[in-house]
């Protein structure tokens, strides 16, 4: 680890000449706090990003099997984004009003998740607030259901997490949450249908809100069946099904709901569907969306409380409809399937040379190795195997190999731009750590 930390100081002046004028006006040198969470003394900073590779400050290049927590999955500065992105820039981004790019980037997205109602957000967070908001509103019931350790964003209701008594609590690092999560929100462990079924039969909960995978704790991949019986129990109890896509996107075109035919009654995306700028979106079925139109008075200005000035604005709606028709293509996600697996293969097979007991799980174009012998069946068993000190190891030789991976996990994520040459430079690299810590 000392060595390690000397090489990275040493290849890294400028970045921490950057951190260090940071610091002078901006909380741990950086604009957003969880840029100052990576393994080195101070973060990288970024010069130039493109395709898979970005170049630091330093002047190194680096693989970006990061990719900006799934931010940049269609690669950074995709040449048909950047396009359409500049030209609508410069032809005028904040009017709110509607431009012509809002009913192609609805269409392609009803045609890709199956839901036909679609609003517009700037985040995936602000797509899950309004729904949740709507949720509550055509249901009238209070509570919110959310499988232990997961992810959706800084949405107070899904910023809970389940005690060693079973109880509601905080989740680490809830700052100022403003009423205790236990009143808003129920919690269940993934995979446990028992608990969900006890939870919708007794609490009051408009809307279950899960991931289809979870992929904020690692990878955490459903049983069979588990999708089936959670619509059931959704139908039978008249509770609301919401399918956060935004990071699952990686399984496929439509993520998770197209790839293995989930029936959600609204959907969530954001991150990478902006093609490099902030977007979000939420899509309903036909029968949510009336119920919403049906509770709101939408002759009043103020509708329900959701949306924003700049939501839906026209740089967003532009990235995304080339974004979606241009380059997180279905062949292109062949391409990011077959990098994906080339990874895992890769990276299994210096586990296995060495005998350690460590496993891999691929959704698509998103992989993660964990550091146990079977894959988590729950958020708790993942958690469990966390190695806080390992993992900074891990991603401190991969970085000053040139090589980010996703901090806080051990995850690769694979764009349209990855080549096979980028994933065997983190081959060659992973094993050559395998090879420091046990051969
Ligand atoms: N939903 C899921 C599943 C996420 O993983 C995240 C962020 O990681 C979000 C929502 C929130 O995305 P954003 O921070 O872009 O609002």
């Amino acid at each position: 680890w000392e060595a390690e930390l000397d090489v990275y100081r040493a290849a890294r002046p400028a970045s921490e000449r950057l951190w260090r004028e940071g610091l002078v006006h901006m909380p741990d040198g950086v604009p957003m706090l969880w840029m100052a969470k990576w393994p080195g003394p101070w973060p990288v900073f970024v010069e130039r990003a493109a395709g898979a590779h970005f170049r630091c400050a330093d002047g190194i290049d680096h693989v970006d099997l990061c990719l900006g927590d799934t931010g940049a999955m269609c690669g950074h500065a995709p040449a048909a984004s950047v396009a359409a992105i500049s030209e609508r820039l410069a032809a005028g981004a904040t009017m709110m009003l509607p431009t012509r790019d809002a009913a192609v980037a609805a269409e392609l997205l009803s045609d890709r998740f199956g839901v036909p109602s679609w609003q517009f957000a700037l985040s995936a967070t602000d797509a899950n607030r309004a729904l949740i908001r709507y949720a509550r509103q055509v249901t009238g019931r209070p509570k919110i259901l959310v499988i232990d350790h997961c992810y959706h964003g800084t949405v107070d209701e899904a910023y809970a997490t389940l005690d060693a008594d079973g109880a509601v609590v905080e989740r680490r690092g809830n700052i100022g949450a403003p009423v205790p999560p236990s009143l808003t929100t129920a919690v269940v462990p993934f995979n446990d249908l028992p608990a969900m079924e006890a939870a919708l039969a007794t609490l009051e909960v408009a809307a279950v809100l899960i991931e289809p995978a979870l992929t904020n704790i690692g990878i955490v991949l459903p049983d069979p069946g588990w999708h089936a019986a959670v619509r059931e129990l959704c139908d039978r109890t008249g509770t609301l099904l919401i399918i956060d896509e935004t990071h699952t996107l990686s399984a496929g075109p439509g993520g998770m709901i197209a790839r293995d035919g989930l029936r959600p009654d609204a959907v969530v995306v954001g991150k990478s569907i902006g093609g490099g700028v902030p977007a979000g979106a939420y899509g309903m079925t036909a029968a949510f969306a009336a119920a919403v139109r049906d509770s709101l008075e939408l002759e009043d200005i103020d509708v329900g409380g959701v949306g924003g000035t700049l939501a839906g604005n026209a740089v967003s709606l532009a990235g995304i409809r080339a974004t979606l028709s241009e380059v997180l293509t279905a062949e292109a996600f062949t391409g990011m399937i077959d990098r994906c697996t080339e990874w895992t293969v890769g990276v299994q097979a210096a586990l296995d040379e060495f005998d350690v007991p460590w496993q891999v799980t691929q959704l698509g174009a998103r992989a993660e190795y964990s550091f146990r012998p079977t894959p988590p069946h729950d958020g708790r068993e993942a958690a469990e195997a966390d190695d806080f000190e390992l993992q900074q190891y891990l991603h401190l030789h991969a970085l000053n190999r040139g090589i980010l991976i996703t901090p806080f996990h051990n995850m690769a994520l694979m764009s349209p731009a990855t080549t096979a040459a980028d994933v065997e430079r983190h081959t060659v690299a992973f094993r050559e750590a395998v090879v420091s810590l046990f051969g």
